[in-house]
C-alpha cells in the first residue's frame, strides 16, 4: 500500500471526524421561520408542517421564552393575516395594527437581544395571492410593485425590524429597498437580506398551507427561477449583490447546495444565507416516519452540507431541535 492512498488515519476518533468540516454548525447560524397571525391568542397547529404553529402576538412569550433560553439567536415574522381585508396593492402587509408590526414590537420589549428579520412580500395580502401589483391582463407590473415593496420594508424596519428580507423576486427590490432605507435614516441600521436565488419548486406547499397563500390563478414561474436555471442564479446573486444585499439567500436549500455554493463564490464577501423550505422539512419528517434513517441523523446531514456548500445561515423549522442538539 502507498503511503498516497491512506486517509483513514486522518478521521478515526469523532473529534478527528469533526475536524474535517470546514466550519461546524452553531446554534447562532440558525433562523427561526414563525408564522404570526392576526388573532392575538392564537395558537393553531400547522399539519403539514410538524410541531408548527401559527402564534398570536400574545402567545409569542410562551412560545419563544423557551427557545430564547436554549439560545435562539434570530427569527424571520411570517405574517398571516385571516380577518384583514385584502386588496390589489396589499394594503394589509404594514398596517400598524396588523401581525407583523405588532409581532416585531412585543418581542422587541419581551426578547432584546433577539434578532428579528421580517420576510417582505405581497402574497398574504393581495386579494389575487401574487407577489406584486398587476396589470389589467394578470401580468406583474414591476414599479408599482417594487415601490410598494419597499414601502412595506421601509415600514418594517421603522418598526424595529433589524433585517427585512424580500421574497417576491421583483426585478429591482434589492436597490430599490435599499435607497428607501438610506433616504430614512436607515441604511445603517437595518440589514438587507435579499432571497436572490428562489425557484419555483414543488417544496414550498406546506408554507402556503400555513400561510393561506397560494396565488387565485396562474403561478409565479414569471419571477421565480426555472429549477434548472443555473446561470440565471448566477446573474440574480450578482445583481443584488451590487444592488446593495447585505446578504444573499439561496431557496430552497437542499436541492440547490451547488446554487448556494455558487453564491459563496460569487458573493464571497457576504454572508450566504439558505431557506430549508417546509417541504424539505416535511421530507424529512415522513422519511423518518417512514423509517428511511433517524430524523436527528438527517437533519444534522442536510445542515451539514448547507454549511459545507457555503451557507453560513440557515433558515430552518428544525431550529428548536438544534437549540437542543447543539447543547447535548
Ligand atoms: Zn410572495
Amino acid at each position: 500500500m502507498e503511503i498516497s492512498s491512506i486517509l483513514q488515519g486522518g478521521y478515526q476518533h469523532p473529534l478527528s471526524r469533526a475536524w474535517q468540516s470546514r466550519r461546524q454548525l452553531t446554534k447562532s447560524m440558525f433562523m427561526y421561520p414563525i408564522f404570526i397571525t392576526d388573532d392575538p391568542n392564537a395558537s393553531v397547529e400547522i399539519p403539514t408542517l410538524p410541531g408548527q404553529r401559527r402564534w398570536g402576538v400574545n402567545r409569542l412569550e410562551e412560545f419563544l421564552g423557551p427557545l430564547v433560553q436554549k439560545g435562539l439567536a434570530s427569527v424571520i415574522l411570517f405574517g398571516v393575516p385571516f380577518k384583514c381585508e385584502k386588496d390589489g396593492r396589499g394594503t394589509p402587509a404594514d398596517d400598524p395594527s396588523g401581525p407583523v408590526i405588532q409581532a416585531i414590537k412585543r418581542l422587541k420589549t419581551l426578547f432584546p437581544l433577539l434578532y428579528i428579520a421580517c420576510d417582505v412580500c405581497l402574497c398574504e395580502y393581495t386579494s389575487h395571492g401574487h407577489c406584486g401589483l398587476l396589470h389589467q391582463d394578470g401580468t406583474i407590473n414591476t414599479e408599482p410593485s417594487v415601490e410598494r415593496l419597499a414601502e412595506v420594508a421601509l415600514n418594517y424596519a421603522l418598526a424595529g425590524a433589524h433585517c427585512v428580507a424580500p421574497s417576491d423576486m421583483m426585478d429591482g427590490r434589492v436597490a430599490a429597498i435599499k435607497r428607501k432605507l438610506i433616504d430614512a435614516g436607515l441604511g445603517n441600521k437595518c440589514t438587507l437580506m435579499s432571497y436572490s436565488a428562489k425557484f419555483a419548486s414543488s417544496l414550498y406547499g406546506p408554507f402556503r398551507d400555513a400561510a393561506g397563500s397560494a396565488p387565485a390563478f396562474g403561478d409565479r414561474k414569471c419571477y421565480q427561477l426555472p429549477p434548472a436555471a443555473k446561470g440565471l442564479a448566477k446573474r440574480a446573486i450578482l445583481r443584488d449583490a451590487t444592488e446593495g444585499a447585505d446578504i444573499i439567500m439561496v431557496k430552497p436549500a437542499l436541492p440547490y447546495l451547488d446554487v448556494i455554493a455558487d453564491a459563496a463564490e460569487l458573493a464571497p464577501d457576504h454572508p450566504i444565507a439558505c431557506y430549508q423550505v417546509s417541504g424539505e422539512f416535511a421530507m424529512i419528517h415522513a422519511g423518518a416516519k417512514a423509517g428511511v434513517y433517524e430524523l436527528k441523523t438527517m437533519a444534522f446531514e442536510a445542515a451539514e452540507s448547507m454549511v459545507r456548500a457555503g451557507a453560513g445561515i440557515i433558515l430552518s423549522y428544525f431550529t428548536p431541535e438544534f437549540l437542543d442538539w447543539l447543547s447535548a
